[in-house]
């Protein structure tokens, strides 16, 4: 079988930036240079650009504009949300789980040993499902005002929150619901006016915008504090002068994933189920981790594999696929370099499992089948060589 290279399956750590959205950018840097906080006509007009950007995000998810706030990226919003609910809405717990991204596992940490800020961990499963009665469980234990901070898709294994069960049980608790949405945005609609959930946040790279922009979402009712202190950009929130190329194509990526949501939902959960079809067969002894290979439990575009094959192996499967132009990856991107391996695998695993390589393949409207069967060729062959 002839080999496509640059086959990209790597799309949980970034996605392809829409060439519609790379125009758009470009013409927004070359006309609307000015700066959207100048009162002038060249300020006004990247004024407009910005506040539209905004309405279209807000209508998507049906709250105001003003609920909506533009960061630099996922991890700054996630940073903005769990510090500021300490320092200015009086959190004294933070619950969370172990299978959280790292921008809330590590401020969280940071939280705990800055602001003596209690942290409990809700109980998941071996498929990476949080456990809602232990969360109930946690809840009800103290009476210290508490934030639950849990992701809606997991980046790793892709295993997906009930954001309808889980926004209940924390208002049942009085508790403040915030959700990494940075993997799900432009992949699930949102109606916020009917769940019960604080923040959500999102990544323009994540969803075929550009890298450096994100925003987050924060209920009317709670009011924060600056952490990025200067001017009065952000309604006061963030200071610095807006993004205006970078908000634009955000706009323009988020309203173009919505606009075609059932037709990529199809095109990618069908790319999936094939991927998994074909590796199954392939490859009898592999195992999916988490729930990946359930629909109901998993979302669409993730894919997580263990190969039965010795982990020491690794770096020659990993060169192997590299060599012939796989991109895909053994754990979220900023796990590259570690050598502890992946938090979500080490606390869903078994110690067996863990000895054995693990790969995430996460697609997207850009893949397609021909790619899926080179990749199942080249990971069936070396498999059957060692
Ligand atoms: N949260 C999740 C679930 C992610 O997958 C990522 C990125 O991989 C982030 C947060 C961080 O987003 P960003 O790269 O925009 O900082």
């Amino acid at each position: 079988m002839k080999l496509v290279s640059n086959i990209y399956f790597d799309n949980a750590a970034t996605t392809k930036i829409d060439q519609s959205v790379i125009n758009l950018m470009n013409n927004v840097m070359t006309n609307n240079y000015g700066n959207p906080n100048s009162t002038h006509s060249f300020g006004r007009s990247s004024r407009t650009l910005v506040e539209k950007a905004r309405k279209s995000i807000a209508k998507e998810f049906n709250v105001l504009p003003s609920e909506i706030f533009f960061t630099s990226c996922g991890t700054e919003s996630d940073n903005l949300i769990l510090i500021s609910a300490v320092k200015d809405l009086g959190v004294k717990r933070i619950v969370t789980s172990e299978i959280e991204h790292k921008a809330v596992l590590n401020v969280v940490k940071f939280l705990k040993l800055t602001e003596s800020i209690k942290v409990e961990f809700v109980k998941v499963n071996r498929k990476g499902l949080i456990d809602y009665k232990d969360l109930n469980k946690v809840l009800v234990k103290t009476n210290l005002k508490t934030i639950v901070s849990l992701m809606h898709v997991n980046n790793e294994i892709g295993s997906v929150l009930d954001l309808i069960k889980t926004g209940d049980i924390c208002k049942k608790h009085n508790a403040l619901f915030h959700s990494d949405t940075v993997q799900s945005i432009g992949k699930y609609r949102f109606d916020l006016s009917k769940l019960n959930i604080d923040f959500i946040v999102g990544s323009a790279h994540k969803f075929h915008g550009p890298k450096g922009i994100g925003f987050v979402y924060i209920n009317k009712k709670l009011k924060l504090n600056p952490q990025i202190i200067g001017g009065n950009q952000e309604r006061g929130l963030r200071a610095g002068t807006e993004s205006v190329h970078n908000i634009c194509g955000m706009e323009l990526a988020f309203i173009e994933s919505y606009k075609s949501f059932d037709e990529n939902k199809k095109h990618i959960q069908g790319l999936k189920t094939y991927f998994i079809k074909k590796i199954s067969s392939s490859i009898p002894l592999l195992k999916f981790n988490g729930s990946c290979d359930d629909d109901n439990e998993s979302t669409f575009s993730i894919l997580n594999i263990c190969l039965p094959v010795s982990k020491d192996q690794s770096v020659l499967l990993e060169f192997n696929l590299d060599l012939k132009g796989v991109a895909c990856s053994r754990g979220s991107a900023c796990q590259s370099g570690s050598s502890t391996g992946s938090h979500v695998l080490n606390s869903i695993l078994s110690e067996l499992d863990l000895k054995k390589p693990s790969l995430r393949f996460s697609f997207s409207k850009y893949n397609n089948k021909a790619e899926i069967d080179n990749v199942v060729e080249i990971l069936s062959d070396f498999v059957n060589s060692n």
